[in-house]
């Protein structure tokens, strides 16, 4: 049943009944953004950028750190008719450059301290109009005077299963991150269908810490809340003890997070140092979570074990959540299949024994979630939606008897030790069961006779002893002696995508004396 509205009106549909009640409040300051404020603030914005020349099918590009003017500014776009690229805040002047060429930007909107660098990327791109600041910087309009405007309401004719309201492009995990035309009737229908999973209503406070720009974020800490009437409290970035402050101080119930969020909370000694008891839940999404370490992390705060949701940017996101007061959600589950929604699992046609046929294979889903396309790659988008329409995912995973999915990791992943296959993931969760650990990546890589072996990126924990010798004995105690880790090297730091995922084409290049 597909929902054929506007995004805004989707999400702020009944944003002027919630009136006075808190939407956003930033969770440094504590500067409160209301309900109605928020309602007219989108529309005096529309109104504005329609008067300044924006029209439906613009590409405006939003170039922000999580703040309580970020949705103000994205749904006051998407009203004006335009399509959101919501750009990483951390992105350098050529990234940026390459974001806006390729999505065809004529808009950007930043905030003052980033603003060199949209300069630096709007002149190498070319082709933007203007660049707006949502603070004050001397010698630029500012969406502050917008607010101001007295044009009338652009109105604008949406066609929802055709007109894209948004442009997130995927984390760049597995290659060069692409943009993903996800239109109004995407994002609209799969809010409705994860309305029964995510119960938030006035009063439930959330903490939205992962990045809006992102579609985790977007999604769960920005659209399905307001749509809600729930409040949302911003962090700008991840810093474990504003972090933590934030819960406090706001009395946060829950939180939306992904695995090095949970590793911090499970591991960090500065977690029993707050009042964090007013959570009830922790929602994990966009990458493997180990169900030990899910485990560590709700003991260790006195919660219900860790919930989980499954899905990607292509899929608007979501497909699978393992919903807000589920009780019976076996260790590991992701979620069980959101309604209107189809899958299949498609063994992998390798010759490789697997662990026994467990069922699992390839994600293939197929619903009114599916992204209209890849923009302007026709090719990559038919290699990634067959003619049935069902959209080939490249993870593995697997249906438990009571329905509740499982991932393994990305088919692409998967090392091949002699015939076998081992997901990384599993590994790495192993390796963090370990106290002297802090932190661990697995890739495949060559030994001597060009087979493909796991090897280890270790961060130790600190003031650990701990030698490559240890770390492999500590995983051959827990794996088939098949996935065993056969090599070990230390390293300061795994590295990650902002939504939290081990960059492990960084490590293969690191290994392959590229980076
Ligand atoms: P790119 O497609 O550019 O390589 P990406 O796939 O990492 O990047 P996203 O759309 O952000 O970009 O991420 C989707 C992927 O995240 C999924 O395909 C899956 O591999 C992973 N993922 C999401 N949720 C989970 C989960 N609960 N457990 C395991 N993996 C997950
Ligand atoms: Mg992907």
């Amino acid at each position: 049943p597909a929902i054929d509205l506007p995004i805004h009106e989707a999400v702020l549909g009944h944003a002027a009944e919630f009136g006075d009640r808190p939407a956003l409040v930033d969770g440094v300051e504590g500067t409160t953004l209301t309900y109605a404020q928020l309602d007219s603030f989108t529309r005096r914005i529309a109104a504005a950028l329609a008067e300044s020349g924006l029209r439906k099918g613009d590409v405006l590009a939003l170039h922000s750190p999580n703040t309580i003017a970020y949705p103000a500014v994205f749904y006051g776009a998407t009203r004006a008719g335009a399509a959101v690229t919501t750009v990483h805040p951390l992105a350098t002047a050529e990234e940026f450059a390459r974001q806006l060429r390729d999505s065809g930007a004529s808009w950007i909107v930043t905030v003052s301290p980033l603003l060199e660098t949209a300069r630096k990327a709007a002149e190498q791109a070319g082709g933007v109009r203007e660049i707006l600041v949502c603070d004050s910087a001397e010698g630029h309009r500012s969406v502050l005077d917008l607010l101001g405007s007295t044009a009338p309401e652009p109105e604008i004719a949406f066609d929802p299963g055709e007109d894209v309201a948004a442009l997130p492009y995927s984390s760049g995990t597995t290659g060069v991150p692409k943009g993903v035309m996800l239109t109004h009737r995407n994002i609209a229908t799969n809010l409705a269908q994860l309305d029964p999973t995510l119960s938030m209503g006035p009063g439930h406070r959330i903490l939205a810490v992962l990045p809006f720009f992102h579609i985790y974020g977007l999604t769960a800490l920005m659209n399905a809340p307001l749509r809600k009437g729930a409040t949302v409290v911003v962090l700008p970035r991840f810093d474990l003890e504003q972090f933590l402050k934030a819960v406090a101080t706001h009395r946060v119930q829950g939180l939306f997070v992904a695995p090095p969020i949970v590793l911090a909370l499970a591991k960090h000694p500065a977690v029993a140092a707050h009042d964090l008891s007013s959570l009830e839940y922790v929602l994990c999404s966009a990458a493997p979570l180990d169900a030990e370490l899910a485990q560590a992390c709700s003991k260790r705060l006195g919660l219900p074990p860790i919930l989980q949701a499954y899905g990607m940017t292509e899929l608007s996101p979501g497909t699978h959540v393992v919903p807000l007061d589920a009780r019976d959600a076996p260790p590991g589950a992701v979620g069980k299949l959101l309604p209107g929604t189809e899958m299949r699992i498609v063994p992998l046609d390798e010759d490789a024994a697997t662990e026994g046929g467990d069922g699992s294979g390839e994600i293939h889903i197929r619903g009114p979630q599916v992204m209209k396309g890849y923009l302007g790659r026709p090719e990559e988008t038919a290699a990634m939606i067959d003619e049935d329409g069902w959209l080939h995912t490249g993870d593995v995973g697997r249906v438990d008897a009571d329905g509740w999915l499982h991932v393994v990791d990305r088919v692409k992943e998967l090392i091949k030790y002699k015939g076998y296959q081992v997901p990384p993931a599993e590994l790495e969760a192993v390796l963090l069961t370990d106290p002297r650990v802090a932190d661990a990546a697995v890739i495949g890589v060559l030994d001597g006779d060009g087979n493909e072996i796991p090897k280890a990126y270790v961060v130790p924990q600190q003031g650990a002893s701990l030698t490559a010798d240890d770390v492999m004995a500590h995983v051959a105690a827990q794996v088939a002696p098949y996935k065993k880790v056969r090599r070990v090297e230390f390293t300061d730091a795994i590295p990650r995508a902002a939504s939290g995922k081990i960059l492990r084409r960084e490590l293969r290049a690191r290994e392959r004396g590229t980076a």
